[in-house]
This record gives structure tokens, C-alpha cells and sequence, in this order.
């Protein structure tokens, strides 16, 4: 009966249905505007709000920064306003529900939250207001959540018919699938007998059908309708690099494609996310850290200070992520391959929330693919687990080494069809703005394994890359003569490849299971299962040539898609784009703005986003109107915000000084 909701909710013929359903329908929008100050839903967004206003379950998968939060935001809305009482969201993230809640505030909304940060007089006054059903939107823990004392408040508002929804946020959290199980989670089936009646949405960005499944059945969400975005960021550019120098590819990148933006850097381990921090801010880059090993006071204020302030690039470990909705990430840049394409996505997901253009980079290289299979290997996971991560990896690997589009490699591991068929070309990765030209390595691939073969029958030992080339090179460094390797057949038969080239072969044939990493302390290599068929020919080796231009190049335009249906997205350039777009005047008045709103965001203490969206910014700068009425038709400005900023935006435009209304 899993198509049950669907089909009631669609076969519309009682005509007292139909007009809720325009009563509905024409009430959520009329919240999008007034309250929310945006024009348009997207995606599916309207298809949801208008089926949990009606007091439909739900069910919720949209990427991250597909727009999760107004599929339930509009509806607790609606719902208030007809009576129907208060919204209770649930959230893993109490570190972020004061700015959520300041966001909501912000916008006119009634919006509260109860969790551990509150002292006792402070949560009984969130309380007292619940009893009076002042309260539109509730955010709590979990654990909060199943207290006595707060389900003793819930049950009073069930009992006048006062609670009108419950949002599950991060719903993955829920199951043992997902990355990030959370116990709390569990307890939340308990709500279902308790409030039947009451409707639930459940909202992830997590894709995969088995968590999909967990979440359905631990919330009782089988009746309940789905909603399944693409996964596709279409504002998203991707690029994989092969890595040689990482510190200065990242640098490069950083500096002349994202100068002054805000941006994440991935890396694999503590130490080095704390060297690279502190290298990047040797460079002049307003670089901060995190990872699990700092106290957590310190993490906690480097993560305020990224969603606070401008500009800031974060060096993290995958520690860092979770919920962070800031808006305007303009880059997320893996100095070190992920350990699979769901990770990959999901850190990569954290660019561009705003559906303005954004980058994420990746440097890969053989010490990765190295590394990570020595890492599975060592684990003391049972074989059928281990299988099941080197077959990620190897997913990943393809996703590197592809010489198709990324986006299709991408939309096909989660089960979607991209858009033009397999064969599609996306226009804004680079390899669709800057086809890799492909090169049949299989004679060199012989090569390097005869030449693996030759070491190891002349000295009994194996050893790793670095010696391997040399050899093939004919580079007679001191090892090499120390082991008389200058003498054998292979010496000197690959000199017609560059180092470069010789590590992308290798890697290759690590990736392929053709040369694998031996046990033991010592990365040295040896032929693997698959070297054979590599020797007889019947398994050719096709490598991406190393490119022609500089890796971490500019890359191009996307032509045609864009996200939110906005005309010419681009990609990122040197600068901000999006700046430079305006006349000297505008940047005048922009720079105003953003001065203007710091103070603001500063006095209310909320990250600047939160009172204005750059977006928004950018096009009162680039219209600057004259009239309150004016400042109305700019997606952002609701008329809350019309109401306690429109006089300050229209004087700090005309450059004069505000009248301080904040
Ligand atoms: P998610 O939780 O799915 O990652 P959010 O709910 O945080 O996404 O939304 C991402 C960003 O997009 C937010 O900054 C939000 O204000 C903005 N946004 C969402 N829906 C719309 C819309 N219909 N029009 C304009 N902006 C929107
Ligand atoms: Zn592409």
C-alpha cells in the first residue's frame, strides 16, 4: 500500500477537497512572500508544503541546499495561522537551533527552542509561552524531546488540539545505515502512538535506499507520501586534479579562484589539518582549523567565527559539517581523496546552499589511493565489511579517474539518470569544459609491472614508487646503484615519461588491483591479482593524458542550466564574480551594505546571512531603489524585514547613515 497517500492526494474530485487544497495552496505561497520576502518556491518544495499544510506525512529527501527547512517552516505557518497550534522540530544540532531560531525571529516568525544552553527561568518562560500558544515553530534535541516533563507539555497541547506538526530533521540519524546514527533517534518512534493523528514530516539529504528504508519503518512514515529531489547541484562545478604539489595546488586555487570567499578545506588527518592551517595563514589566507582533537570550546568558536564572519577558509577534518547551513561556501576543496562518493557529496554538498555558482576541488594522487586501501586492509573489520568499503573506494577511484563527465558518475551512483542519458555532458565540470585527452598506457603499464617483476627476482625485495621510476626513467640515483639496479633490462626503458605520468600509470594499475600495496610497514609495491592479464594484454590500461593546462586552471562557463532558473550562473572566477558584475556605484553601495549589515548581525549576535542573504545585497546594490515599495519586489526582504530595516537599507544606500533601527 506503499502508493496509498499518493493516490488520495492526487485524485482531487470532491470539489470541498479542491478548494482546501487552493485555500492551501494559495495561503502557503502567500507565506513564502510576506513572510520569507521569496518570490518562487523551488523544486519540490511547493508539492510538499502544500501536503503537510494539509496535514499529510512526509517523507523528504532533497540534497543539501535543495531547501529543507521551508518544507516545514511554511507549513508550521500555515497551520498557526488556521488554528491548528505549534510545529515541534527535531534536531540533532543544538549547537546550531539559537541561530535557526534567530533566523526564524528575524523573519517575524515565533520561533523558540528548549535545549541544554537555557537556564531554568529561561525554559520556563519557553514554556509558559507553549500554554498560551504563542509559539509557531518548537526546535528540540531528541533526548530533549522524551523528558517527562516536556512530553507532559506536549500532551496538554495534543489534548486542546495545539500541536500541528512534527518536523524530523537529519531524519538518517535515525538508522544504523546511515553515517551518522544517533540513539536518541530511536526513541522517537514513541511519539507515533502518542500523537497519532498529529502529522510528520521527515527531511534527509541522505540518498541511499537502505537508510531510506530504516527511516520509513523507525518513524512510521509507511503511509506517508515521498518526495525525492535530484540530487544533482547544478550550481556546483566540479574538479579532480591530479595532485604532484597539494599545498601549492590548493594555494593556487584558493588565491585565484576564491580570494576572499569563504570556503572548506578537507583534509584526512589532524596533524595535517592543523600544518595546512597554519600554512595557508603563513600565506596571508585567514585560515582556522577543526577536528576532534581540539577541546571543544575551541571548535565551537572557530565554528561561530566561519558562519559569522567573512571570508574565513575552515581546514577540517570530516569532523566538520553536520548542519552547517551557511549559504555562501564558495568552495569545498579535498586535499585528500574521501573514502567514498557519499562522503564525497556530501562534504562537497556544503558549497553553495544559496544555488549561487560554487566549486568543489579535489586533489587525488597514489599516495590516496595508497593510503586507503591500506587502511581498509588494516582494519579489523570482517571481510564482507572490508568488501563492501573497497568497492566505494573503487567507485571513487572511477569517479577520479573518469574521463566521462562527473556529474553523470555522480547521478549514476545514486541511482538517477542524469538528464541527457549516460552520455550526457554536463558543461560545468571539468572534464566537459576541458576534455582530458585519453592515452592508451597499456605498453607502459607492461612496462612498470616487468620492470616490478625484474627488481624483485634481482634483490629479493619489493619497493615503492619512487625507486620503481627512477629505474624506469633511467634516474641512477644512489639507491639505485646501491642495489646495482642501473644493470637490469628495465633500466632506462620508460625515459619518454615523465615522473608525473609514470605515477598516474601506477596508480591506475593500484586502482585496477594490478599492483597492490604489500603488508608491512614500508609502502612497497608488488604485482597484484589483475598484473597478469595487464602483462598478456587482455586487460588495456586508458589514462587521462596529463593535462595541458596547470591543475586548479579557471574553469569555464556552464552554458544552458543554472540553478533556481537564474540566467547565466557561472562559474567562479578570480575575484568574486558576482561583485564585479556591478558598476563602480553598486560596489559603493555594496560595500555599504555589508559594512551595515555586519553591525546589525554583530547587535543581534547572528551570523550576517541570517538578516540578509549576499544575494540579496547584491541586487538592492545593483537596482538600489528609492522607495520602500521598491525594496519589496527583492527576493529576501519579507516584510518583517521591510519593517525593521526598509528605512535603514534605503539611507545606507543613499550613503547616508542609518537611522539606527537595529
Ligand atoms: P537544506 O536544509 O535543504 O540544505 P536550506 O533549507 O538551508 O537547505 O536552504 C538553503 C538556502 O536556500 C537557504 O539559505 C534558504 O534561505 C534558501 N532558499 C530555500 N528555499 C528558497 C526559495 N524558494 N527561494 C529562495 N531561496 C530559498
Ligand atoms: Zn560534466
Amino acid at each position: 500500500m506503499a502508493g496509498a497517500a499518493e493516490v488520495t492526494q492526487t485524485e482531487g474530485t470532491n470539489s470541498a477537497q479542491d478548494a482546501l487544497k487552493e485555500a492551501i495552496s494559495a495561503s502557503a505561497l502567500g507565506v513564502l512572500r510576506e513572510v520569507f520576502g521569496y518570490p518562487h518556491f523551488r523544486g519540490l518544495q511547493q508539492d510538499v508544503v502544500e501536503h503537510v499544510s494539509g496535514g499529510g506525512d512526509a517523507l523528504v529527501l532533497m540534497p543539501t541546499g535543495g531547501g529543507k527547512s521551508l518544507c516545514y517552516q511554511v507549513p508550521a505557518i500555515v497551520r498557526q495561522n488556521a488554528g491548528l497550534g505549534t510545529t515541534v522540530v527535531v534536531s540533532p544540532l543544538i549547537a546550531l537551533m539559537h541561530d535557526q531560531v534567530g533566523a526564524l525571529r528575524e523573519a517575524g516568525v515565533s520561533a523558540d527552542f528548549l535545549n541544554s544552553t537555557l537556564d531554568s527561568a529561561q525554559t520556563q518562560a519557553v514554556e509558559a509561552a507553549l500554554r498560551r500558544g504563542e509559539v509557531t515553530l518548537l526546535y528540540v534535541a531528541p533526548e530533549r524531546l522524551l523528558t517527562p516533563r516536556l512530553l507532559a507539555l506536549l500532551d496538554f497541547l495534543h489534548e486542546r488540539g495545539e500541536l500541528a506538526l512534527f518536523a524530523i530533521d537529519e531524519a538518517h540519524c535515525v538508522s544504523q545505515w546511515g553515517h551518522d546514527f544517533r540513539p536518541e533517534y530511536r526513541g522517537l518512534a514513541e511519539l507515533i502512538g502518542r500523537y497519532s493523528g498529529v502529522p510528520r514530516v521527515a527531511l534527509t539529504a541522505t540518498a541511499d535506499a537502505l537508510t531510506r528504508e530504516d527511516i520509513v519503518e523507525r518513524l512510521g512514515l509507511e503511509q506517508a507520501r515521498r518526495f525525492v529531489a535530484s540530487f544533482d547541484r547544478p550550481n556546483i562545478h566540479y574538479t579532480i586534479v591530479e595532485k604532484n604539489d597539494p599545498t601549492r595546488q590548493l594555494l593556487r586555487f584558493i588565491t585565484q579562484e576564491h580570494a576572499g570567499e569563504s570556503g572548506i578545506v578537507y583534509a584526512q588527518s589532524r596533524r595535517r589539518v592543523d600544518e595546512l592551517a597554519e600554512t595557508l595563514r603563513a600565506h596571508g589566507l585567514p585560515a582556522l582549523a577543526y577536528h576532534a582533537g581540539m577541546d571543544a570550546s575551541q571548535r565551537q568558536k572557530h565554528q561561530d567565527r566561519f558562519l559569522r564572519e567573512e571570508g574565513l577558509v575552515m581546514v577540517a577534518t570530516i569532523a566538520f559539517g553536520m548542519g552547517i547551513d551557511k549559504p555562501d561556501v564558495r568552495f569545498v576543496a579535498h586535499i585528500d581523496a574521501p573514502k567514498n562518493i557519499e562522503g564525497y557529496y556530501q562534504e562537497t554538498g556544503r558549497a553553495g546552499r544559496d544555488g549561487a555558482p560554487a566549486h568543489a576541488w579535489m586533489a587525488y594522487g597514489l599516495q590516496d589511493v595508497v593510503q586507503q586501501r591500506r587502511m581498509i586492509d588494516d582494519s579489523p573489520a570482517q571481510d564482507a565489511f572490508k568488501q563492501v568499503l573497497r568497492d566505494k573506494l573503487d567507485a571513487l577511484l572511477a569517479l577520479a579517474e573518469t574521463m566521462g563527465c562527473r556529474r553523470v558518475r555522480l547521478l549514476q551512483y545514486f541511482g538517477e539518470t542524469p538528464p541527457g542519458g549516460p552520455a550526457w555532458r554536463c558543461g560545468h565540470c571539468d572534464n566537459c569544459t576541458d576534455p582530458p585527452v585519453p592515452w592508451d598506457a597499456s605498453e607502459a603499464a607492461r612496462k612498470l609491472i616487468s620492470c616490478m617483476l625484474r627488481v624483485h627476482q634481482a634483490s629479493g625485495l619489493a619497493f615503492g614508487a619512487g625507486h620503481l621510476i627512477d629505474i624506469l626513467r633511467g634516474q641512477a640515483g644512489p639507491k639505485v646503484l646501491q642495489h646495482g639496479h642501473e644493470r637490469l633490462s628495465t633500466f632506462g626503458i620508460g625515459a619518454d615519461l615523465s615522473e608525473v605520468q609514470w605515477r598516474s600509470v601506477l596508480r591506475q594499475l593500484v586502482a585496477i588491483d594490478a599492483v597492490q600495496v604489500s603488508p608491512g610497514e614500508f609502502r612497497t609495491l608488488e604485482p597484484g591479482p589483475a598484473a597478469r592479464a595487464v602483462l598478456r594484454g587482455e586487460t588495456s590500461v586508458v589514462l587521462r593524458a596529463a593535462q595541458a593546462a596547470p591543475a586548479g586552471h579557471q574553469p569555464g562557463a556552464r552554458g544552458g542550466r543554472s540553478a533556481r532558473g537564474r540566467p547565466g550562473t557561472r562559474a567562479p572566477q578570480a575575484g568574486k564574480p558576482e561583485d564585479l558584475a556591478l558598476d563602480a556605484e553598486a560596489q559603493v553601495r555594496l560595500a555599504a551594505l555589508k559594512h551595515w549589515r555586519a553591525e546589525v548581525a554583530r547587535a543581534h549576535q547572528l551570523p550576517a546571512f541570517v538578516i540578509f542573504h549576499d544575494s540579496t545585497l547584491r541586487a538592492l546594490a545593483a537596482q538600489a531603489p528609492q522607495h520602500l515599495e521598491g525594496l519589496s519586489s527583492i527576493s529576501g526582504i519579507g516584510q518583517r524585514k521591510l519593517d525593521a530595516y526598509g528605512p535603514d537599507l534605503l539611507a545606507v544606500m543613499a550613503g547616508r547613515a542609518p537611522e539606527g533601527s537595529a
